[in-house]
């Protein structure tokens, strides 16, 4: 699915004197099985822009279009079509087990029986959870970072073409992390899932994205193939993000060699790089 933002400008309490203008005329597009991450330091426009892509927050001025159809005025949410990720997802957990809150959206889609069982343990499964353990569970007897990933399982249980999710990582320990990172690669690899995914870690979006956006101010500050952007240190610096730690270790060995080595975001290229330097051979 594509979706298009065209000059898009939203202001939150407009007209009164706390008015905080959250989106600038901001246009751009998400293509079919794109992987775009947006970045950005805290109230540049991150979670306003997901919420606009979704239809759920409409724009003052400006056009949203979801397939090249322009979005009515009346937000609602699509779950077959595009899976929202809120930053607090635990807070949307209601139901009584987990089973029930992650087949949730695929029931309201019709799906019943064998097939809906299936596609929820699907879904516990994406994100890393023990699904037949933690199936019968109470939502709440579960550790947060576990909450969170029942509320991302119910997101993915409805199998949206577009899933847009805001700091998916956050809270969740560094090996999970790297394994959700890992699951939602392989659901855009097997599926063509549109992925846009809002984080602050750059080494996971040096691992996640083939797009970069980089928001400041409520306006698209850069917008360019990730593994570019991610290495141009003066440039995420100006927005208050930190480079990818390769591409820092890449210019401190330029520093110690005295000699310009080319930024990587791999971290093999690093370690083979670094054992170039010290003369390490094979084993050594
Ligand atoms: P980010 O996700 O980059 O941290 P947000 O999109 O959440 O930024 O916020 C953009 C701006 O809009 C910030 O200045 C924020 O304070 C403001 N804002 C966000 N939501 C609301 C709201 N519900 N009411 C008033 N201001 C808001």
């Amino acid at each position: 699915m594509r979706i298009e933002l065209d000059d898009i400008s939203l202001s939150f309490q407009p007209g009164t004197p706390f008015a905080v203008k959250a989106l600038d005329r901001v246009s751009l597009m998400v293509r079919p099985g794109e992987r775009l991450a947006i970045a950005g330091s805290t109230g540049s426009g991150k979670s306003t822009l997901l919420g606009v892509m979704a239809g759920i927050l409409r724009p003052a001025a400006g056009r949203v279009l979801h397939d090249g159809q322009a979005l009515s005025r009346k937000p609602r949410l699509q779950p077959g079509r595009i899976g929202l990720g809120l930053q607090s997802p635990e807070n949307c957990l209601f139901e009584k087990t987990v089973f029930d809150d992650v087949a949730f959206a695929p029931r309201r889609m019709g799906l019943d029986g064998e097939r809906l069982g299936q596609r929820v343990m699907w879904a516990l499964e994406c994100v890393g959870l023990d699904a037949a353990a933690s199936a019968t569970r109470e939502p709440f007897s579960l550790s947060v970072g576990e909450q969170r990933r029942v509320a991302l399982a119910g997101v993915i249980a409805a199998e949206p073409a577009v899933l847009l999710l805001d700091e998916p990582t956050a809270y969740l320990d560094p090996a999970t992390r790297r394994d959700l990172l890992e699951r939602l690669l392989a659901m855009n690899d097997e599926r063509g899932t549109t992925m846009v995914v809002v984080g602050h870690d750059m080494d996971e979006l040096a691992v996640f994205a083939e797009r970069l956006v980089i928001m400041d101010d409520g306006r698209v500050a850069a917008d360019g193939p990730a593994d570019k952007l991610l290495k141009d240190e003066a440039l995420l610096e100006r927005y208050g993000l930190e480079a990818p730690g390769t591409v820092r270790l890449c210019r401190l060995l330029s520093g110690c060699a005295g000699r310009e080595f080319a930024a990587v975001l791999d971290e093999e290229q690093a370690a083979n790089l670094l054992q170039e330097i010290m003369g390490w051979g094979p084993g050594g």
